[in-house]
């Protein structure tokens, strides 16, 4: 059977864990960022002081936690992780800040979604490594100073426009990471395949890296779907198996799914191309905008399929031959 034996803890989130890389040499592609990092690292730790703060944004599941675990790991640092939408007041930011060990390397997922009140005491924080306290109400409030101990910030966003610039400024390091290619997601399917146990060449390796939306998180999740459709038809894990598993999945042979050409679709027919606002858009596929702004739209105009204009998004010819759908400039001939 290509499927070995079930690995000794085979739960979803184990396997999780054991895809990702621990180290920048093990982290696939992302050259540029991985080399900006590695001396940032390398920087701090000939200095004796704790790394600078650092920013990653780019589309989900392009490796910003991975990342943020590589830089803990590295550094040989404790890593502590939370997330924008935890820290809803100034009060919750300023107990985690406050718990932090010295050196210890703070994740915030999502930033862009932490409360406004919240985001002053960090610029303080992540400059002085203090805070200011505030206690009592009205005239007899007063604010009691409290030193913090030093730490990194890893702060990940889909969308780093949404910072305020304050907050953007206060980052030594801006990494923006880019879709992968498909010679980059065969390696993360390789490597992944052998850690969950499935035997794939390397044609049926590069159908699954093709469908996967330029992401290491998709790609994975694929494989694990691959490795189920072997494992129940008892087939050959060949090109054809592959295909036929991610077919039944809706993921079409270019990786877009149901929801990607959801939004294509309503952009070419009900909008007749565009150009429609986003809010617009998101609501005729019954999504939220951000939604569409930070998942879907980034990858379509990235292939090509989507054009953002002032007046809202346009389609691309391109979009119209994916979809067979006959374009007056000659989309479809
Ligand atoms: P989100 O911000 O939505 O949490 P993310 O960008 O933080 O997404 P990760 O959780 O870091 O994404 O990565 C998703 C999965 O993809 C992980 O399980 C990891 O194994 C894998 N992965 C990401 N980047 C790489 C890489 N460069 N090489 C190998 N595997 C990777």
């Amino acid at each position: 059977s290509p499927v070995s034996p079930a690995p000794q803890d085979d739960t979803e989130l184990a396997i999780e864990g054991a895809l990702r890389p621990a180290s920048l040499d093990a982290f696939i592609g992302q050259h540029k960022v991985r080399g900006q990092l590695e001396l940032l690292l390398e920087a701090a730790r000939l200095q004796h002081r704790t790394p600078d703060h650092i920013l990653l944004s780019g589309p989900p599941g392009l490796g910003k936690t991975t990342l943020a675990m590589i830089v803990a790991h590295e550094s040989n640092r404790p890593l502590r992780l939370s997330s924008g939408p935890a820290i809803q007041h100034a009060g919750d930011l300023a107990a985690l800040l406050s718990s932090l060990t010295p050196g210890e390397v703070l994740f915030i997922d999502e930033i862009h979604r932490m409360a406004r009140s919240a985001e002053e005491m960090l610029y303080l924080a992540m400059e002085d490594f203090r805070i200011d306290i505030m206690v009592g109400k009205g005239a007899g409030a007063t604010s009691i100073p409290l030193e913090l101990a030093p730490f990194t910030l890893v702060g990940a966003t889909t969308r780093s426009g949404m910072l305020p610039n304050p907050l953007r400024d206060r980052f030594g390091f801006t990494a923006h990471l880019e879709y992968y290619d498909a010679a980059e997601l065969e390696q993360v399917v390789h490597r992944s395949s052998l850690v969950i146990g499935v035997d794939l060449g390397p044609e049926a390796r590069g159908e699954i890296a093709r469908r996967s939306r330029g992401t290491p998180r998709i790609a994975n999740r694929l494989l694990r779907r691959v490795r189920d459709y072997l494992l129940v038809h008892q087939v050959q894990s060949d090109v054809q198996a592959v295909s036929a598993a991610l077919d039944l999945y809706d993921v079409d042979a270019i990786g877009l799914d149901r929801l990607d050409r959801a939004v294509l679709d309503a952009l070419v027919r009900k909008f007749r191309g565009g150009p429609v606002g986003l809010s617009t858009l998101a609501v005729a596929v019954g999504e939220e905008a951000d939604t569409v702004e930070s998942v879907v739209e980034p990858y379509l105009v990235r292939i090509g399929f989507m054009g953002r204009t002032p007046r809202g998004r346009i389609a691309m010819p391109e979009a119209y031959a994916h979809l067979r759908i006959p374009h007056s400039d000659g989309g479809l001939r």
